[in-house]
């Protein structure tokens, strides 16, 4: 160009992320709360996988949990009681470009959001959904949720919960199009990471249940798989979440499940005689609402709207 020196160099150098640049607000969870645990690798995931924090987004409900995209710095959106789940299918429908991870609290997801919950996963559009269980609803102080157990105190239930617990995996499970169910807790950073990433590297809705601890509200409610590594079965297999020698070392009870096997998978989510850590549930052949043609939502955008105007001349001829 005229005037430059010819010694510059105008391109563009490749950028580099490390954690900071995913860092946003400083968290106000409770000292101990485990959502801390789940931010920090969430963080670490981004950093890893150099996620650009301008292409990528954070959707969540309303809960404690759902101040995580306060707390990331990509863009985000802080939605309504029980709806992140039809935003986050709304980014997604015209963002295909985009990384998109979904924080939901048990509370959220599986109470009044019970019917998006629903629909998303049979929609199965690729995004990461985080549900966040806690076993209580913690932001308004200590209610019943849809998974506290039965018995257990609670501030509408003083006498304990009157009926059994939803079961969120088993449910997850049995939906048309489900792809990815699998389970992790946040006190264990190394299985989290690894599920979060199988998670966020699957083509198309990732449900991953994460036992979260409330040490404000319920404090020692997974205390006895937490102090007993018996207590947790490990599922592992090749398609799976991959145990690796850090895993097996901690959890001597493993089991090889294949997360193609519907039956077993149901019979591993209804089992409360131990927490199930691992995939339960992959089917990669599931159908994809973003991925049919009949809905142009695997169009660029450019497309779509030439799409669009020839319609439109159609109609007005
Ligand atoms: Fe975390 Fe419970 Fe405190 Fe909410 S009330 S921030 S879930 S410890």
């Amino acid at each position: 160009m005229y005037g430059l020196k010819k010694d510059w160099n105008l391109e563009a150098r490749p950028r580099v992320f490390c954690l900071d640049d995913y860092e946003g607000g400083a968290p106000r969870w409770c000292p101990g709360c485990g959502d801390s645990a789940v931010l920090g690798s969430v963080q670490r995931l981004c950093r890893d996988k150099q996620l650009a924090p301008e292409m990528t987004a954070v959707v969540s409900g309303i809960g404690c949990s759902s101040r995580f995209p306060h707390y990331m710095a990509t863009y985000g959106f802080h939605s309504l009681h029980g709806r992140p789940l039809p935003v986050a299918c709304g980014v997604r429908s015209r963002r295909p470009d985009l990384h998109l991870f979904v924080v939901t609290g048990d509370g959220d997801c599986c109470a009044i959001g019970t019917a998006h919950w629903i629909h998303a996963v049979r929609y199965n559009m690729k995004m990461t959904v985080m549900m966040f269980d806690n076993n209580i609803y913690g932001l308004t102080k200590k209610q019943t949720s849809p998974t506290t157990r039965q018995g257990r105190h609670s501030n509408v239930h003083p006498r304990g919960a009157p009926l059994s617990p939803l079961n969120p995996l088993a449910t997850t499970i049995s939906i048309t199009n489900a792809s990815f169910v699998a389970q992790t807790v946040d006190w264990d950073p190394v299985h989290l990471y690894q599920t979060l990433k199988k998670a966020h590297e699957h083509d198309g809705l990732a449900f991953v249940r994460i036992l979260q601890r409330c040490p404000h509200f319920v404090a020692g409610i997974w205390d006895e798989f937490r102090h007993d590594p018996s207590k947790v079965l490990l599922l592992d297999h090749p398609d799976g979440i991959p145990a690796d020698t850090t895993l097996k070392s901690i959890y001597k009870n493993r089991i090889e499940h294949d997360p193609r096997d519907m039956a077993q998978a149901q019979a591993i989510a209804w089992r409360d005689d131990v927490v199930p850590l691992g995939m339960l549930w992959w089917n990669p052949d599931a159908e994809r609402y973003d991925k049919n043609s009949a809905w142009g939502l695997d169009m660029s955008t450019a497309d779509r709207l030439e799409g669009i105007q020839s319609s439109m001349d159609r109609f007005l001829i």
